[in-house]
């Protein structure tokens, strides 16, 4: 069968790998159906690392996904710990904890001591035709939800643990730096919970034409106008009363910090390239500022489906484009070049 693999920086070649064995106790084997790039497989793809996870071999990419269960392992659950069966269609959360360190006891799964990461070096991600995943990591999506949308589950889970973090009221403010998939679904979610006015930040034109779309009430082109200063306009000086970074630029945060106001919270979700975060301390301080670091998400899922069939964020609609696996270099080097109208990019397998 046939996968895409990393074999080193902006190095991904589709090759020949052999078909996974059946799947043992608890797990099932599935045929991958859509897998969605993701701004952490850029910082992969680009630098063969990301934060401090270096790619030492070659692998597979792919955090995304979603696909249709071929055989059932023994006694193998999902994620709502029922059983699963052939021909289930779900949605699979990449992340593996071990449910029995410490942060597991204590309800964040999230940050586990021990977890594993399907789609993270060393572990082999879903841009294969047949991969072997844990039963619990599964979550059957209803056929109201695309292929595509199902991979949007994940990117949709990180946006939920965004805004939980960001603990948003009725009627105050937020500011979104970065209106990449992740910060458009975030804009989607803090509409419905209520955040106003929210002004939406980005350096496309394309993607802030998309934050108008699903509501902003202020949209702001960084490269045309000095973020801060428009910000401090549209507030008489005030600031905003949460920030949420969700760009991967190094003076984001900075920017996240000079916006907020005083008392304010900030949510940081972006991952930057340098793995540094710079903010000016003063700044933060005199402001005495909550942060908030945004890490994965927790049992996500279940509600990420809820959104998605009621349609309170339309996830279909940030989908951009499709490649079929065959093309997954040409889709990863698109998305990489920021190429124009690129929202999310999904590979069908
Ligand atoms: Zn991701
Ligand atoms: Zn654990």
């Amino acid at each position: 069968m046939k996968a895409a693999r990393l074999f080193g920086a902006k190095d991904l070649r589709v090759v020949d790998v052999p078909e996974p064995e059946s799947p043992g106790a608890g797990d099932i084997l599935i045929k991958v159906k859509a897998v969605g790039i993701c701004g952490s497989d850029l910082h992969m793809y680009e630098n063969g690392r990301i934060g401090y996870t270096d790619q030492s071999d070659v692998f597979t990419l792919g955090h995304e996904f979603m696909g249709e269960v071929v055989a059932v392992g023994e006694g193998a659950l999902d994620g709502h710990f029922e059983p699963l069966q052939v021909g289930q269609r779900v949605a699979v959360d990449p992340c593996t904890p071990c449910y029995e360190c410490e942060m597991c006891e204590q309800g964040h799964p999230n940050l586990c001591l021990h977890h594993t990461f399907y789609g993270l070096f060393p572990e082999d991600g879903a841009l294969q035709e047949c991969m072997i995943v844990h039963g619990r990591n599964c979550f059957p999506i209803p056929d109201s939800i695309s292929d595509g949308g199902g991979t949007l589950l994940e990117t949709l889970g990180v946006a939920i643990h965004t805004v939980d973090l960001a603990k948003l009221k009725v009627a105050k403010s937020l500011a979104i730096i970065g209106c990449g998939p992740v910060g458009l679904l975030i804009l989607g979610l803090a509409k419905k919970a209520g955040a106003y006015p929210i002004y939406a930040f980005d350096k496309f034109d394309w993607r802030l034409e998309k934050a108008r779309e699903w509501g902003a009430d202020e949209v702001f082109n960084v490269d045309q106008v000095d973020g801060v200063q428009a910000l401090m306009d549209a507030t008489n000086g005030r600031g905003c009363d949460t920030v949420i970074e969700a760009a991967w630029a190094d003076h984001s945060i900075q920017m996240a910090a000079e916006m907020a106001a005083y008392g304010g919270r900030l949510v940081l979700v972006g991952i930057p390239g340098d793995d540094q975060l710079h903010m000016q301390h003063a700044v933060a301080r005199r402001k005495g500022l909550t942060i908030m670091m945004c890490r994965r998400m927790k049992h996500t899922y279940p509600r990420a489906i809820a959104i998605a069939t009621t349609g309170m964020v339309n996830i279909d609609e940030l989908i951009s484009h499709h490649f079929p696996l065959e093309d997954t270099p040409e889709a990863f080097a698109k998305n990489f070049n920021y190429d124009q109208g690129v929202h999310k990019i999904i590979i069908d397998v």
